[in-house]
Formats: structure tokens, C-alpha cells, sequence
């Protein structure tokens, strides 16, 4: 199964090989299990708004920028975008709701794989569109000796958030490889269309409520239902891509 899935990719992408330096992470729903909290603030504060959108529909939308978003839901229901102002407010009062939410765990799996991944010299890379100010802080206490402050792509570094391929290309600049000396993990159907547009081989968890269709439409080139599921398969993906 994974030889299949590296030929298609190699096939794909126009590659002769693929050999791994570096891993791209997503943060929530990959690294954290967040998404619930971020699905919930996000119906939440549209509601205050008047707007409407269901905590499933989150899940859609996630890895976008939260102006993206809110223009979305905004240009549809009341056929305008929203003004900066508005957007600004709406963005506050999601982030206000999310803090009030208890703290999301470490997703299962994820420091194993991490430590892994470490210990194998590969360069771990985070690559998020959330812009929480307290973030490296919370990503040091929990993934300790992980991530450094200079391989993390957040939502203050791109002009365009997922799915536009910019988040994970500045990763890969930020690792110092190619397109085929990375992969990227992914929970959102966003974020795998932003690692396969950047040309990386993209491995989907899909650790929300979405169907795998909807992960593997957007060109996923593996897909697992947990993170412990991916770690305990890492081996033998591992030794065909080094
Ligand atoms: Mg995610």
C-alpha cells in the first residue's frame, strides 16, 4: 500500500524520488485535539453576529484564515463580505470562547511519532494558520525539545492562508529542502489541498467527523484514522522513503 502511494506521488508530481529530511505538522487536529473547541467557538461567535455556521461545517473550512472564513459565511448569507471592523470583532470573540474552552490534549500518538522522527535527524517543522500568540509556548510544554522558534510557519508568516500551497512552501524554505524531501501531516481537506498544491507527499489523518472521501478528493497520498495509527505504521513507511 505505501509503495503504491509513493509511485502515484513520484507519477504526480513528476519526481524520481522521494527521500525524507523533513516533516511538515499541522497543529490542530494533528498535534492537538482541538478542533472540537475551534468547531464549537466558531458556531458560537457567529451566532453573536447573526451569522450561521453549524460546528460541522468548521471542520470544512478549517486551515483558512479566520477573515477568509468569516467572509465566507458572510458573503453567502448576506451576499457582502464583511467590513474589517466586523471581521476583526467576530475573530476576537471566537478566540475569547476558545480560551474559555478547556485546554485541548496532545493528540494520542503525536509526541511518539515526533520523537521518532527526532531521533531519526529528520527536521520537524510546524506549519499552522493559528496565530495565538501563546503558542510556541504551549508547543514547548508540550512537545518538549521539538520544535524550534525558527522552523515554525504560523499564520504571522504568509500573505495567504490553506489551502493556497504558501503555508507549506514557506516550510519547506524554512527546512532548507525540496518538495520531495518533506511530507506533510494533515487533518483538514484544506490543508491536504495546501500540501499537495506545494507538491509534498501528504499524509491525512482524519481525526474529525468528515468522511475520508472528502480528505482523499483533495489528492491525500495516505490516509490514517489517528495519529497512533500513522505512528505505529511509521516504520514501514519510513524505511521505503530514507
Ligand atoms: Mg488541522
Amino acid at each position: 500500500m505505501f509503495e503504491k502511494a509513493i509511485r502515484t506521488y513520484l507519477k504526480t508530481h513528476h519526481f524520481v524520488s522521494l527521500r525524507l529530511k523533513a516533516v511538515l505538522f499541522d497543529m490542530d487536529g494533528v498535534l492537538f485535539d482541538s478542533m472540537k473547541n475551534h468547531a464549537a467557538a466558531w458556531h458560537e461567535a457567529m451566532k453573536r453576529y447573526h451569522l450561521h455556521m453549524t460546528p460541522e461545517e468548521a471542520y470544512l473550512h478549517e486551515g483558512r484564515t479566520g477573515a477568509d472564513t468569516i467572509n465566507i459565511i458572510s458573503a453567502r448569507q448576506r451576499n457582502e463580505t464583511a467590513s474589517e471592523e466586523e471581521i476583526e470583532t467576530i475573530y476576537q470573540t471566537k478566540s475569547d470562547i476558545f480560551n474559555t474552552l478547556p485546554q485541548a490534549e496532545r493528540m494520542p500518538g503525536a509526541y511518539e511519532l515526533l520523537q521518532k522522527i527526532k531521533k531519526e535527524g529528520l527536521t520537524p517543522v510546524l506549519v499552522t494558520g493559528s496565530g495565538q500568540k501563546s503558542l510556541i509556548e504551549r508547543l514547548n510544554r508540550s512537545f518538549p525539545d521539538i520544535f524550534k522558534p525558527e522552523l515554525m510557519v504560523t499564520a504571522f508568516d504568509v500573505k495567504q492562508g490553506k489551502p493556497n500551497p504558501e503555508p507549506y512552501l514557506k516550510g519547506l524554505k524554512k527546512a532548507g529542502v525540496s518538495a520531495n524531501e518533506a511530507i506533510v501531516v494533515e487533518n483538514a481537506p484544506l490543508g491536504v489541498r495546501a500540501g499537495v498544491a506545494a507538491d509534498i507527499f501528504t499524509v491525512a489523518v482524519n481525526t474529525g467527523p468528515l468522511a475520508d472521501e472528502v480528505l482523499q478528493k483533495e489528492g491525500a497520498n495516505l490516509l490514517f484514522h489517528s495519529m497512533t495509527d500513522f505512528n505505529n505504521n511509521w516504520e514501514s513507511f519510513y524505511q521505503l522513503i530514507q
